[in-house]
């Protein structure tokens, strides 16, 4: 499908798995130029600057902590430099965290609450300078917001701030044209998921409605939709990609 993405300009944070992964490469495949970021250095990000060489793509793959304002403002700035405004934002940069409140320490709440969250305010609030007319935002939350889950309160929290975020800025962000839109993502086969078992995925395809955890890929597409033409009426929505769970 064509979203008429050519040429535009993407930055996506947190590239180098998951479901960024699969956002960054499903936008190249529609020829947008790709600005991202990782945090680690490891394998993955050398295997998608070859995916990205591979089909020909415009790209920008540097380092970045999302949670340090300055560390954003650079990458920000080095992307406008390379490709110009911007036309996309998708803020998936994300951690995961499972720990019960008693053994959920200050450092841990803060540090879940700073990328999931903060790490979007830092990178909206820099992109406002560069954000070309029609820009639109996609915020990754989780289904979890909606739901609950135990030993989790941190990681609910965040997400369900996004969702907030998100409802905030397209009101504020909206009459200079810019649409900022959520997905509430739902289990995803990524490295986030690395902690459940066999028994664990059983039950899991239990309660989801078409009976399988998802692929990054499935979520990609969302974001493809959401920042094209045909979405060019939805903002502020939070858009569920779960199967149903
Ligand atoms: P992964 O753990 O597979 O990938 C996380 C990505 O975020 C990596 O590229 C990682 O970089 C990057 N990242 C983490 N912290 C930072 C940071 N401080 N600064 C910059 N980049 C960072 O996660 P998923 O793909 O599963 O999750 C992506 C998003 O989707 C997250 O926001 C997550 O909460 C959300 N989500 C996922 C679900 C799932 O079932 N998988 C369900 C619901 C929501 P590096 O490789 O350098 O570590």
């Amino acid at each position: 499908m064509d979203y008429e993405l050519k040429g535009k300009h993407a930055i996506v944070t947190g590239g180098s798995r998951g479901i960024g992964r699969a956002t960054v490469l499903a936008l190249a495949q529609q020829g947008a130029m790709i600005s991202t970021c990782y945090v680690r250095d490891s394998d993955d990000v050398g295997t998608l600057a070859e995916e990205l060489e591979q089909m020909g793509s415009d790209k920008l793959i540097a380092r970045c902590d999302v949670t340090k304002t300055g560390e954003v403002d650079r990458l920000v700035e080095q992307a406008h430099r390379r490709f110009g405004p911007v036309d996309l934002l998708v803020n998936n940069a994300g951690v995961i965290s499972h720990l019960p409140l008693e053994k959920l320490g200050p450092e841990e709440w803060q540090r879940v609450l700073d990328t999931n969250l903060t790490g979007m305010y830092n990178t909206i609030r820099k992109s406002l300078s560069v954000f070309a007319p029609t820009a639109s935002v996609v915020n990754i939350t989780s289904a979890v917001a909606n739901h609950g889950m135990p030993a989790a309160s941190h990681y609910v929290a965040s997400k369900a701030a996004v969702m907030g975020l998100t409802r905030a800025l397209c009101k504020e962000l909206g009459p200079r044209g810019i649409r900022v839109n959520a997905i509430a993502s739902g289990l995803i086969d990524t490295d986030q998921m690395n902690a459940v078992n066999a028994e664990g995925r059983a039950r899991y395809n239990q309660m989801i409605s078409v009976g399988r955890i998802g692929r990054p890929e499935e979520v990609a597409q969302a974001v493809l939709f959401l920042a094209s033409g045909a979405a060019s009426y939805i903002t502020g929505a939070t858009l569920n990609v779960d199967g149903g769970i």
